[in-house]
């Protein structure tokens, strides 16, 4: 039996963040991930606001090092309007965003934690929850039992903590499904900007990576991707439960948009900097334990609600609006 004050599940951009910002608060923490190390997944373009999250989890000079492309902004085209929308500028000039290779960040995140003394603990799956009257405390982990204060879900959208406490998810959108790959091509055009076209039934993404490789995604609106090649289901959703006695859910675990929104990443990074700063007034302040559950779940729906309202105007002011909104029970 091993006890340590936060577990973590899940070894991606929200687990990272977790991770780090405990230990920055001297919490001991162990981190397991599924795989043996990080795999190439989509979702590289980051929102210039990611940039002091990334210097808060000490990782920004690791970054800019990585050599990323940068990007101004996005070509949006409905129709047959194209429109560039630049991220914006101060008196040192435009914001920029990162076309990001994931495996490359999540390499840097991993090892981040690792130097600051986190466990990860690779190539491992929980296999149970450990529940004692009512509360999370913590996973039996091949034949061994993990216990901590508090266990923290950050499995992506797979969600492995919140399915196994069957906790519900709330569908905000029609069915969403996506498809994506890569290309070995440049896309002309777009002055090597990210592009984001609008059809009658969805949309689809180019995003130019370094040496000249394309990102592309497509989304379509009414059919779930799973069965297809690349697909996957990104319909909107969050759990109001996100937080409870003893366990916390972070990133897609928690909440998932679809890729238009283009906070998947930044929002995973601030709920794992969130989650650390509450436990942090929890271990070293006394704060009570309902309190940062009730703040956690409120700043969630803030969030999401934020988010999920922005990009249902987008799609209504889109050629894909009609379909969206016909589709939409909920
Ligand atoms: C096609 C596509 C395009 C996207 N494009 C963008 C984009 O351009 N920009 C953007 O910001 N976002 C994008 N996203 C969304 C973004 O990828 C996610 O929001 C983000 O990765 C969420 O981070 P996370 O840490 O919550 O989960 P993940 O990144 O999914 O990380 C989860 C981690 O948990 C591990 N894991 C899973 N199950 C278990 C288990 N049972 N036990 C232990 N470990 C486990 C995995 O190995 C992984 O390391 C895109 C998503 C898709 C599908």
């Amino acid at each position: 039996m091993e006890k340590v004050d936060i577990i973590v599940l899940g070894a991606g951009p929200a687990g990272c963040a977790a991770s780090i910002r405990c230990r920055q608060a001297g919490l001991s923490v162990v981190m397991f991930d599924a795989n043996s190390e990080p795999k190439i997944s989509p979702g590289e373009t980051l929102h210039p606001g990611v940039e002091p999250l990334l210097k808060q989890l000490g990782v920004f000079d690791q970054i800019l090092q990585a050599g990323f492309r940068r990007h101004r902004g996005i070509w949006l085209k409905r129709g047959d309007l194209s429109q560039f929308l630049p991220y914006g500028e101060d008196i040192n000039g435009p914001w920029l965003g990162f076309q990001a290779e994931r495996r490359t960040l999540h390499r840097i995140l991993q090892q981040a934690a690792v130097d600051l003394e986190v466990r990860l603990i690779r190539k491992t799956r929980p296999e149970a929850v450990i529940l004692e009257e009512n509360r999370v405390t913590g996973v039996m982990v091949d034949g061994n039992y993990f216990h901590a204060t508090w266990t923290v879900d950050a499995t992506g959208r797979s969600a492995w903590l919140a399915r196994e406490l069957k906790l519900p998810a709330i569908i905000c959108s029609p069915p969403l499904g996506v498809r994506f790959g890569w290309r070995n091509e440049e896309i002309a055009g777009f002055e090597g900007q990210p592009s984001l076209a609008f059809r009658f039934d969805g949309w689809d993404w180019q995003a130019p990576l370094a040496g000249n490789q394309t990102a592309w995604v497509e989304l379509r609106i009414g059919e779930l991707g799973e069965g297809s090649p690349g697909g996957v289901n990104l319909t909107w959703q969050w759990r109001s439960e996100c937080a409870g006695p003893g366990f916390f859910l972070l990133g897609d675990a928690a909440a998932t948009l679809d890729p238009s929104s283009s906070h998947g990443v930044l929002t995973a990074l601030m709920s794992g900097i969130f989650f650390g700063h509450l436990v942090e007034n929890y271990h070293r302040k006394g704060v009570n334990e309902a309190v940062i559950i009730e703040v956690y779940r409120k700043w969630l729906y803030l969030q999401f609600e934020q988010d999920r309202r922005r990009l249902r105007q987008h799609y209504a002011n889109s050629p894909a609006g009609q379909r969206f909104i016909n589709q939409s029970s909920y």
